[in-house]
């Protein structure tokens, strides 16, 4: 059984249709990485995931179960985690009591402050610092632990590496590669296909709201997925964003 399974999901921005029909499962322990220029769908099909926009039609199903219509909180206790864009940490509060708050929206299980310091070394020492004096990269790791201690079955990260230094993003990344080999469960949303390529188990690649291409990363080319990134092999150099190559 899946612990995700989307079917049939369409999304609506008021009249623009941002997740058209789309179906997509992850399997319990499994790392899919989500691809696809700006305004393909993908933080609109991750925030419908986690129940903070709410889908035309479709089903959302955690490990077998129909969650389509519960509220976003009880999602996180019935174990979805989402690191949003823009990591919206208390800015005043301090590392520590942003992980805390975590852990009081989850439910119980084998996360702490001092797991998370342990997958964030470099968080050990900003413990107690407020979240504001915070460089990016530290920001991403606290929205990742704060994610974690609500003790996810699976975890939607919506591009990490935005805005972060190559440095910060190579910790982040080293970071999760450890979530990973521990059989988390996550489906990430990332712009460089490379780096998406390389960790992630499969690539699903969106093209204006739908699934373009998916496939285990083992057996896809590269090429092929920077051809359905951009709507090539379609007809549709109509469909060609205006974005530099990934
Ligand atoms: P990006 O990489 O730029 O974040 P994305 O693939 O995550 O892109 P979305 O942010 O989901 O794409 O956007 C999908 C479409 O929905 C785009 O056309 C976008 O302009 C539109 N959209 C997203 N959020 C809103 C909103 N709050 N109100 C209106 N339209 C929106």
């Amino acid at each position: 059984m899946s612990a995700l399974a989307v079917s049939g999901l369409n999304v609506h921005h008021g009249l623009l249709h941002a997740v058209r029909d789309l179906s997509l499962s992850v399997g319990k322990g499994e790392v899919v990485a989500l691809v696809g220029a700006n305004g393909a769908g993908k933080t609109t099909l991750l925030r419908a995931i986690a129940g903070a926009h709410r889908p035309t039609s479709g089903k959302i199903a955690l490990a077998g179960e129909d969650i389509t219509s519960v509220p976003s909180h009880r999602r996180v206790n019935r174990g979805i985690a989402l690191v949003p864009e823009g990591r919206r940490l208390f800015a005043e509060m301090t590392v520590e009591e942003n992980l805390l708050l975590g852990r009081m929206a989850g439910r119980p299980g084998p996360w702490s402050v001092a797991k998370v310091l342990e997958v964030f070394p470099n968080l050990a020492a900003r413990r107690r610092a407020r979240a504001r004096t915070l460089s990016g990269g530290e920001q991403q790791a606290t929205a990742i632990g704060r994610a974690l201690m609500s003790n996810p079955d699976i975890l939607l990260l919506d591009e990490v590496s935005l805005g972060l230094s190559p440095l910060a993003v190579d910790r982040v990344y080293a970071s999760l590669a450890h979530l990973m080999r521990s059989g988390t469960t996550i489906l990430l949303v990332e712009q460089d296909l490379g780096r998406a390529m390389r960790v992630a188990g499969r690539v699903v690649c969106m093209l204006e709201g739908r699934v373009v291409l998916e496939g285990p990363t083992a057996t896809l080319a590269r090429e092929r997925v920077t051809e359905a990134y951009f709507g090539l092999g379609h007809g549709a150099a109509a469909h060609m964003p205006a974005v530099a190559a990934p």
